[in-house]
């Protein structure tokens, strides 16, 4: 038989999973890794966790050189899981402590800074050296794993985001006033996409998916069936 070249050939066997906060990437990247059993990658536990420690120690939030000092030194293990990755720094557990709205909006600010994300990029491209993970963040399809064999993006409306964060707060007994995630929301993603580097977009090859009315359950399956779909495209 003819061997056609195809355009999978040369990818990783990596999946990438970016979008804005809110738009169920958490959930349908943990989702999708466990159903192709890979490894499930939250890159903004990973900035959420440089955001903490910055705090931690009092440095200026946009001074690199401090941010440097901390990377040097980042004693960090993600241990994904069922749930939400629990994240240690040396033996101390700050999982909670990190997915807080202001510590998005600290992790947004520390990853506009080049050396805290060459750092982190280099750091998720060891943990993806060996493929088989699924990787969730902004800039995973575009900067981290340019090369990735299945890349998505993930969006949703402002309004949609801040009412399903604000359902998961209710749902976990927390307070949630509605109009100040939206706020924190549109913050976010204006720091997110108008940073010099690694904006958040989608990578000019990835699938985007609009989930403002889908559900999770939608969503993982459109995006497992696009994986099996190319899986028997490049065996033909
Ligand atoms: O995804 P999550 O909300 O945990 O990310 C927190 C923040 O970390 C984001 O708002 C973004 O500023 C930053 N981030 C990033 N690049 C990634 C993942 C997260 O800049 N790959």
């Amino acid at each position: 038989m003819e061997h056609k070249p195809n355009i999978y050939e040369n990818k990783k066997d990596i999946v990438t999973i970016d979008g804005p906060s809110g738009s169920g990437k958490s959930t349908i990247s943990r989702t999708v890794a466990s159903r192709l059993n890979f490894t499930y990658l939250d890159t903004g536990a990973m900035y959420r966790a440089v955001g903490y420690k910055a705090r931690q120690d009092g440095v200026d939030l946009e001074d690199g050189d401090a941010l440097s000092c901390i990377l040097d030194t980042l004693d960090l293990t993600l241990l994904p899981g069922n749930g939400d990755t629990r994240v240690l720094l040396g033996k101390n557990d700050i999982s909670s402590a990190i997915r807080t709205a202001e510590m998005g909006l600290v992790a947004s600010k520390v990853s506009a800074q080049p050396v805290v994300r060459r750092k982190l990029t280099e750091m998720q491209q060891k943990i993806g050296e060996q493929g088989k993970i699924v990787a969730e963040g902004r800039d995973t399809g575009t900067v981290v794993f340019p090369d990735a064999r299945y890349k998505f993006y993930l969006d949703a409306t402002p309004e949609e985001r801040a009412r399903r964060r604000s359902l998961q707060l209710l749902e976990k007994g927390e307070k949630a006033d509605e109009l100040d995630i939206l706020a924190q929301i549109i913050k976010r993603d204006a720091n997110d996409s108008s940073r010099a580097i690694a904006p958040l977009k989608a990578a000019d090859d990835a699938v985007i998916i609009d989930s403002s009315n889908l559900t999770i359950d939608e969503v993982v399956c459109f995006i497992l069936e696009k994986i099996s779909a190319s899986l028997a495209n490049s065996s033909k």
